[in-house]
């Protein structure tokens, strides 16, 4: 039999933390043959509610759970974790600033950053979900300094998921048979979401997205602000943010990452910049990547339109105010 996996959820009291945790102990993150240790750390505040869920957790006789820690203390919640999903942060309220929401996170993640670096297992893979997800990730990164950059990642897998998705509604098939979207940049508003290399598997063989739709208009206008805006549709809708659809992307991400992409397939993560596609290194950027061997890489050599190229550099310049901000927020 394997070992387990120690997973780590913060913020595990939360609604993605709800319908994420369940997910995990099913093996729908590390697979239906991967026992799992779950993590659950959560503020003070919360601890009641934190150990509820640890209840439901024991009553719902996950075979694959091989133990639980809920916890409030983020040395314990750290210590030996392979894998740490890292949902819990500071929700903009009503009234606040930009700067005053960013400066609260820099101070979680800067101090989560610590405990992991110390306390983790050996090589252990970062997700950030919270937001504003790629600053954080960067945050962490900066403080945690002996974890490797590759390490540290963080979500644009719902964005990729839900460019998918208009895609197959548009088209009129099946979600599985699309791939190879892409978002570019920061997760929020300015992000790309890029069909210029998409493809649709069809009796006739794997043809472009942009033949297939044949709507330039819808393609390069309502398709991209659906998807950039569908956080927001959803709390419309809802009254309450995405969760379901956050907690299932974040297992995709970490799933491809561990066991790699199929062939030929790309997936979307924020990972820290190399340069690539003339994205300024040092930012935590949503490219394209493959993944095998519990490594990402990202696909080079796509080609970058004007249309595109203006896209890429915007978010760019979103993602490069947010840094200089979280770092004003240190000082
Ligand atoms: P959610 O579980 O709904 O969301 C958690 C975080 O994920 C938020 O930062 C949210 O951003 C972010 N997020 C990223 N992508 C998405 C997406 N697509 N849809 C929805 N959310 C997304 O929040 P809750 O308030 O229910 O739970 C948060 C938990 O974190 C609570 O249990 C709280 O106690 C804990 N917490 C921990 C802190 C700490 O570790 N020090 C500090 C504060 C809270 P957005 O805000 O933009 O929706």
């Amino acid at each position: 039999a394997k070992e387990p996996v120690r997973v780590l959820v913060t913020g595990a009291a939360g609604q993605i933390g709800y319908a994420l945790v369940p997910m995990i102990a099913r093996g729908v993150m590390l697979g239906t043959d991967q026992p799992v240790i779950l993590h659950m750390l959560d503020i003070p505040p919360a601890a009641e509610a934190l150990n509820g869920v640890k209840m439901e957790l024991v009553d719902a006789a996950f075979p694959l759970i091989k133990g639980v820690v809920a916890t409030t203390d983020a040395v314990e919640a750290c210590t030996g974790v392979n894998i740490a999903v890292m949902v819990g942060g500071f929700p903009r309220k009503e009234g606040m600033e930009r700067k005053d929401v960013m400066s609260k996170n820099v101070s979680i993640y800067k101090a989560q950053a610590s405990a992991l670096e110390q306390h983790a297992a050996p090589n252990c893979k970062v997700l950030v979900v919270a937001n504003p997800a790629n600053t954080n990730a960067l945050i962490l990164k900066e403080f945690a300094p002996s974890i490797p950059a590759k390490n540290i990642t963080c979500l644009t897998r719902l964005d990729h998921n839900r460019a998918l998705g208009q895609i197959s509604e548009k088209l009129n098939v099946q979600v599985s048979d699309v791939k190879n979207v892409i978002i570019w940049g920061n997760h929020s508003s300015s992000q790309y979401p890029d069909v210029n290399h998409a493809t649709v598997n069809t009796a006739a063989g794997e043809k472009p997205v942009r033949e297939l739709v044949k709507d330039d208009a819808w393609l390069n206008g309502e398709f991209i602000t659906t998807v950039q805006q569908r956080g927001a549709a959803i709390i419309k809708a809802r009254k309450l943010s995405s969760a379901l659809s956050a907690a299932s992307s974040a297992c995709d991400h970490i799933r491809d990452w561990v066991l790699g992409t199929p062939e030929g397939t790309w997936v979307s993560m924020g990972v820290y910049s190399d340069g690539s596609y003339n994205v300024p290194a040092g930012l935590i950027y949503s490219f394209p990547v493959t993944c095998r061997n519990g490594e990402w890489t990202i696909v080079q050599g796509l080609s970058i339109d004007e249309f595109s190229r203006k896209k890429l550099d915007l978010t760019a310049e979103e993602l490069s105010e947010e840094k200089a901000l979280a770092y004003s927020c240190l000082s």
